[in-house]
């Protein structure tokens, strides 16, 4: 089998202080661990958004190795950009504004996410324009009030019969929902809107659809809830080792490993006496004479600046707090009196929970999810992609890591 960390992505690290390092061997991992779960219900893989943060193809690479039947995106250019790749299983891509390119997507033999009767004839004449049949799923609001076709005011009607009048040009594979409560496990509104899935599925098999594929599982629904996993599981954040519940279980609880971890060097190191002001606005002032190091990353690197004030970091497995305002490359950390450390010394932003604070962590302090705090991090700061676990990751950085983004072999 191809090592994942061949599919390394077009894009040299720009930021050599910053590292942003993924384990694919975690996402593969969580991929299986996820599918022996959920079974006899296959895996979609969600790699939207970069993959979370964590690289678009390889980590897709890493989830088909786990045994990802699906790859979801959001939107066609990333499923399009997944098949560039060489990428050749199913794929479903479900956002689209008027006016997308559907006839590249059919012709890449993507599945597409219809949310409308106005978007199912879009797609039709796609399909017509590129000879091919679009498998489609159709996609229901049950009750999220986001995409899909309302299944309250006869826009899921009107969609059904849109598709079934396109049968020529359209096949109807699936039907799908999404969930706006899974992480509240026990959610009424889960009930309501599992009910009123199966009513609409029942609506489009009365006008003769045969969607045989149905899903509406999120990661939060995958792991707490069977009665959600009918045929297939979209799973984004649990692929990427962090919990969708944090306040029931962390990732070890569901058997999933992180799979990102970002750290940055120290830029500079300085003693400062009691009352000395930091950053923008001098929102904190040292209580006592103490010790400041310069992070040199910051909002433009993904923190929050949320974080002012508020976050910590890990500077030899020690939390440090970070001080005063985050900047837009740059934010402080009070390293304590009479620190040993450094200038060129780690500094982790996401780590373990032990080297570092976890990504849960950092959303907690910033008022944010984790979801958020990995898939804000630029993806032009490159990615150090690991495969083997923590000893082999360990062994590669000392060889100078493999498939450091941007080495194009
Ligand atoms: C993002 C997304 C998912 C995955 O959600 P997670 O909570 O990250 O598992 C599933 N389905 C749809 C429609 C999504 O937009």
């Amino acid at each position: 089998m191809q090592p994942e960390t061949d599919w390394v992505q077009p894009c040299p690290p720009t930021r050599p202080h910053l590292q942003v390092r993924v384990d694919l061997t975690a996402i593969r991992h969580n991929v299986t661990a996820i599918r022996s779960r959920v079974a006899p219900a296959a895996v979609m893989a969600v790699v939207k958004g970069d993959a979370y943060g964590h690289g678009l193809v390889p980590a897709a690479r890493a989830a088909r190795a786990g045994g990802a039947a699906w790859l979801g995106t959001a939107v066609l250019a990333e499923a399009l950009a997944l098949r560039t790749a060489g990428d050749t299983g199913r794929i479903l891509a479900w956002l689209a504004a008027p006016g997308a390119d559907w006839a590249a997507a059919l012709a890449a033999g993507v599945d597409v996410g219809v949310s409308s009767a106005a978007q199912l004839g879009e797609v039709a004449a796609a399909a017509r324009s590129v000879a091919t049949l679009a498998r489609v799923h159709l996609k229901a609001d049950t009750g999220m009030g986001r995409n899909g076709a309302a299944v309250w005011d006869g826009g899921w009607a009107a969609l059904v019969r849109a598709a079934a009048d396109a049968a020529d040009a359209v096949e109807v594979v699936g039907a799908f929902t999404h969930l706006a409560c899974a992480d509240e496990p026990g959610s009424p509104v889960t009930d309501g809107q599992l009910s009123a899935f199966s009513a609409a599925v029942a609506d489009a098999r009365a006008a003769g659809l045969r969607p045989s594929l149905l899903h509406a599982a999120n990661s939060a629904a995958a792991l707490t809830d069977s009665r959600t996993h009918l045929d297939v599981v979209r799973v984004g954040l649990a692929v990427y080792g962090l919990s969708p519940v944090p306040a029931e279980s962390g990732p070890a609880g569901f058997g999933l490993r992180p799979a990102m971890r970002y750290a940055a060097r120290l830029a500079a190191v300085k003693a400062v006496p009691a009352g000395q002001g930091v950053s923008y606005g001098l929102t904190w002032h040292a209580a006592a004479p103490t010790t400041l190091g310069l992070v040199p990353a910051g909002y433009a690197d993904g923190i929050p600046r949320a974080l002012s004030n508020r976050g910590t970091v890990g500077v030899a497995g020690v939390r440090r707090p970070v001080v005063g305002r985050v900047c837009m490359d740059q934010f402080v950390v009070d390293l304590g009196p009479d620190s040993a450390a450094a200038p060129g010394d780690e500094v982790v932003l996401i780590g373990d929970g032990v080297d570092g604070p976890t990504a849960q962590e950092q959303a907690e302090a910033a008022d944010s999810i984790s979801w958020e705090i990995v898939t804000r991090i630029p993806s032009r700061l490159g990615r150090l992609f690991v495969a083997g676990g923590p000893a082999a990751a360990a062994a590669e950085l000392a060889a100078g890591g493999v498939g450091r983004t941007g080495d194009q072999r």
